[in-house]
């Protein structure tokens, strides 16, 4: 996803393994991006660009002036299932390929506020009814349409608007001749009952103002620290020989303290599976919903009611104006290469879209900067100091250690580091740690995007200022300004590597009938955040990151002490995996050798299996030691197993809790538990009582007593599982506040209301310091709490 295509991408690696070994030598010694650069595009052959060609064409991302009616059949299908979420993602497909001002597009959003109103979403509802008015809705069909805007209105409580779409309801009725159908009567029979509820309505007080909202407002930065934008005053940006740039506390600062709040520089959204045209014979058309059907291509947010470009079929936006600050930004440019960009990857996206963002005369300024100042050899220099590590020392550098002298790369004149361009193309490429062939194929790949640009999009040179000149060669076949382009974009491509954040939403899983909320964490985009960037790695970090819409906020998720060292982990976590597994991948993604905190203790400590994973002897109940034979830890009990033998034990009881799953989501739920607690029985006769598995058996048996309504068996097993969790993440882990989350909701519903307050209480302040206060459980909690507390409910959204 990240990278190229498959299919391109081992083309590109059997296209230089063909190459001669001198070719392959100049490219693997070229000491600059450029030579590179130059050296690559020598060797892009016109069969390469077909093969290039024919792998874009095959992704569906122009406008089917046919799919429209498929679409709309589809959408009706699960309107008649009541599947209103599917069928809106189906209608706004239909929308997508359709031609403005057409019966099409207007039945496409007629139908989809129908499922929107059904959601209980009616404002937005209300935007897609004025929409397909707009794209020319028939006449015969307006008085049903006319009826849902009043309803709507009439749920938003705009009482004296719902009147009015009613009296001119009633005149459209009036003027047509009638007709005897049915369906008109029903219309009539509905419209009377909805004028009654207006009335009845008006004659009410007013109702609860919310107050309790706006307790809960988004927390801000407030003051920012003078050295680094978008973060708090208590952080501070030093760099270190060793361990290059890092941010460091001036301060003590407390779990839960905002630390960083931070816009994408850039934002890519993730295209999720986008199935190469013609790739089953039953359909032409996709009907699966991807994350591009339900966010903003721009600016990410959810939604259902999404409005397409005007020129392609994939990109969709929550608004007439994301869609034209994106069109105006980047999206004008990128239109049309929508096949182009998915064959090359999301790197190659995120290189082409910085480049667009940082206009055409940014790149050049600050590539024609740094030749001032390095001399002419390249870009920047590869300063070999400037490693990520993420030793764990005391930093003494805080506002006595600064110097003038030293110019931390990527702040401008005044020291200061921005959330700009210039910071991102200061970001480490490491060209010298990825392989020669790697190289090869992000070069090959951004020249034949270059060569595009070239021909196809006209808009990229037009900025309106002449460009400085640049010395140097040119590259065969491109004007020398788009070299300085290429360069720029190969530059990015080799940084995303280490400075790509994926930026992930929570997606709440389970079926609509449980009870219980699962979330787990999904990719939504992939972004650059120049401030976030600076943080380094730890297996064991002191802060938490999350995102709302393209923003990222880091927290501290305990003290940290003031000279110490803020970090973030970059994926491999000491709760998730062993430290040699999260050597082995922080070695091959990042190019360093970790030794943080973690991990040296880890080392010291004998390398004793993490009581989340590990095996109890049958009869006693010890843990068992060793690696291919373990023996009982208690020495007089003298047992011992082969190591196979108890993973294809751990592999059965894997098979039958998969088991008992299925028989829980299908709701056989006695026979859910019955299975269970054979599962549970097994387990602990082989595995400690903190092993995942365990847990796991306990979670699926609070959920199945949860859906049987006996809420307080439900809360047992939670509270087992809670133990789980607890062992292996840590009292105050995102996971841990996930599950206390779900033990909240059985005890709400279970009515336990002292037990639901202090769960409540303690949820959400693991949550706040992970999630922050604007996220949905938080919101969630808060409601639980004045139901609970019998204060009036935030409104949610009324029921009629
Ligand atoms: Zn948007
Ligand atoms: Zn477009
Ligand atoms: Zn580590
Ligand atoms: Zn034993």
């Amino acid at each position: 996803m990240d990278l190229p295509s498959d299919e391109w991408k081992y083309y590109v690696l059997h296209k230089w393994s063909l190459l001669p070994k001198t070719t392959q030598v100049t490219i693997s010694t070229a000491e600059t991006l450029s030579d590179i650069f130059l050296h690559t595009s020598s060797l892009l052959q016109p069969k390469d660009e077909m093969v290039l060609k024919r792998l874009s064409g095959s992704y569906l991302v122009k406008k089917d002036y046919d799919a429209p009616l498929f679409y709309r059949e589809e959408g009706n299908r699960k309107f008649q299932e009541k599947e209103y979420t599917d069928a809106a993602v189906l209608y706004s497909k239909g929308v997508s390929h359709s031609r403005p001002n057409t019966e099409d597009i207007s039945l496409c959003y007629a139908n989809r506020s129908a499922a929107l109103f059904h959601l209980g979403q009616y404002e937005i509802c209300l935007k897609d009814i004025t929409r397909a008015q707009m794209h020319g809705y028939p006449e015969r069909l307006q008085p049903k349409m006319m009826l849902r805007k009043a309803e709507c209105l009439f749920s938003l409580g705009r009482l004296q608007e719902a009147n009015q779409t009613i009296s001119d309801l009633e005149n459209n009725l009036a003027a047509t001749p009638a007709p005897a159908a049915a369906s008109c009567h029903i219309l009539q029979k509905t419209l009377r009952h909805l004028k009654m509820q207006v009335q009845d309505k008006e004659k009410l007080p007013e109702p609860f103002p919310a107050a309790l909202t706006e307790a809960f407002e988004e927390m801000d930065l407030g003051e920012e620290s003078k050295q680094v934008s978008n973060a708090a005053p208590s952080v501070s940006l030093c760099t270190d020989p060793l361990k290059g740039r890092c941010l460091v506390a001036t301060k003590d600062i407390l779990p839960g303290e905002l630390l960083v709040k931070e816009n994408a520089f850039v934002s890519v959204l993730d295209p999720g599976e986008m199935p190469p045209l013609h790739h089953s014979l039953e359909s032409k058309w996709d009907t699966r919903v991807t994350t591009g059907d339900l966010h903003c291509h721009r600016c990410l947010k959810h939604t259902l009611a999404t409005v397409p470009c005007s020129g392609c079929s994939y990109a969709k936006y929550c608004s007439q104006e994301c869609m034209q600050q994106a069109w105006e930004g980047y999206h004008g440019t990128e239109c049309s290469l929508g096949g182009l960009l998915l064959t090359l990857g999301v790197f190659c996206h995120v290189a082409l879209r910085l480049t667009l963002l940082a206009r055409f005369e940014d790149v050049h300024k600050i590539v024609r900067r740094l030749r001032d100042e390095i001399g002419n050899k390249d870009f920047l220099p590869e300063n070999k100091n400037l490693v990520k590590t993420s030793n764990y020392s005391q930093g003494e550098s805080e506002e006595s250690g600064k110097s003038d002298e030293i110019l931390i790369p990527g702040c401008d004149v005044n020291g200061k580091y921005e959330s700009n361009y210039n910071a991102v193309f200061n970001l480490l490429p490491h060209t010298e740690n990825h392989r020669p062939e790697h190289k090869f194929l992000c070069a090959l790949s951004v020249f034949a995007l270059c060569k595009q640009l070239d021909t196809g999009s006209p808009r990229v040179l037009s900025t309106g200022l002449t460009p400085p000149k640049l010395k140097g060669a040119a590259t065969p076949g491109l004007c020398a300004d788009l070299t300085v382009w290429g360069v720029a974009m190969l530059r990015h491509m080799l940084q995303l590597q280490c400075n790509a954040q994926a930026i992930t939403s929570m997606q709440h899983t389970g079926s609509k009938e449980s009870i219980i909320t699962n979330s787990r964490q999904v990719r939504l985009a992939t972004g650059i955040f120049p401030v976030v960037s600076l943080l380094n790695h730890s297996c064991s970090p002191n802060t938490s990151v999350s995102f709302t819409s393209t923003a990222a906020t880091v927290r501290a998720t305990q003290q940290i002490r003031r000279g110490q060292e803020i970090l973030h982990c970059y994926g491999p976590q000491e709760s998730r995996m062993g430290v040699a597994e999260r050597r082995q991948k922080l070695r091959s993604q990042y190019f360093f050798d970790c030794s943080c905190v973690a991990c040296h203790s880890q080392e010291l400590r004998a390398a004793a299996e993490p009581k989340w994973n590990a095996f109890r002897c049958n009869k006693c109940r010890t843990l068992m030691q060793g690696d291919d034979v373990l023996s009982c830890g208690n020495r007089s009990c003298m047992k011992f197993f082969h190591r196979d033998q108890l993973v294809s034990h751990l592999q059965d009881l894997q098979q039958q809790v998969a088991l008992a799953q299925k028989l829980l989501r299908n709701g056989n739920l006695e026979q859910a538990i019955l299975q269970l607690l054979g599962c549970r029985q097994d387990a602990e006769s082989f595995l400690s009582a903190e092993h995942t598995m365990v847990g796991a058996i306990e979670d699926d048996l609070a959920q199945a007593y949860a859906a049987l309504g006996d809420w307080q068996r439900s809360a047992t097993h939670l509270q087992n599982s809670l133990q789980v969790v607890e062992a292996r993440y840590g009292p105050s882990s995102i996971e841990m506040g996930h599950e206390l989350f779900k033990l909240a909701q059985i005890l709400f519903n279970g009515f336990a209301v002292p037990e639901a307050l202090s769960t409540i209480e303690k949820a959400e302040t693991v949550l706040l310091v992970h999630c922050g206060p604007q996220s949905d459980e938080i919101q969630e909690l808060q409601e639980m709490k004045s139901c609970l507390l019998d204060l009036p409910p935030i409104p949610v959204g009324p029921l009629v």
